[in-house]
């Protein structure tokens, strides 16, 4: 596990022993508070889908491609990381209106995280925010409902990593 992994793990650890307590809240799991709508919005682009190492390393594996190629095939440069490349519809290279995500079983972190990422930990507003741009979010969640359940979420998705 990378050390950035670890670091979230840990806080994850922290924050659901903090916050275990949650007996009366109509917000219990990740389900209380998002549901996917398959409406593909994420897929756009906006911002750009980073993709690690290990993303670049499991996707090439996933279509038989060469590490190489696929940087230049698939990904673009934005600063010093690098994103998936977008198609002519401004969408991400590997989504499909009939399939939605291509490569769903490997999909890079970024994409398997969403929206249950650090910031909204230490910042739960940022939450709202997110929604505005994502039909599957439930908005006005109280915050400590937020943090105890996106810490979860991210703690059960750094132990399948
Ligand atoms: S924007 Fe939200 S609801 Fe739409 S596909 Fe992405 S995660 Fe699902
Ligand atoms: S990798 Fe899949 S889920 Fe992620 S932006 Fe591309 S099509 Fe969407």
């Amino acid at each position: 596990m990378g050390s950035e992994l670890k670091k979230i793990t840990e806080q994850a650890d922290f924050e659901s022993e903090a916050f275990v307590e949650s007996s009366g809240s109509e917000y219990q799991i990740s389900e209380d508070i998002f549901e996917c709508a398959m409406c593909g919005e994420c897929c756009s682009g906006f911002g750009g889908t980073y993709v690690t190492d290990d993303d670049i390393s499991r996707i090439s594996t996933f279509i038989n491609c060469d590490i190489v190629e696929f940087r230049a095939k698939f990904c673009s440069k934005s600063g010093s990381k690098y994103v998936l490349s977008q198609s002519q519809t401004g969408k991400c290279i590997f989504f499909e209106e009939s399939r939605q995500c291509t490569i769903h079983p490997v999909k890079p972190h970024m994409c398997r995280a969403w929206p249950f990422i650090p910031t909204v930990i230490s910042n739960p507003e940022n939450w709202n925010a997110m929604a505005d741009s994502c039909p599957g979010m439930k908005k006005n969640i109280p915050h400590d409902d937020l943090i105890r359940i996106v810490s979860v979420e991210i703690k059960k998705l750094a132990k399948r990593t």
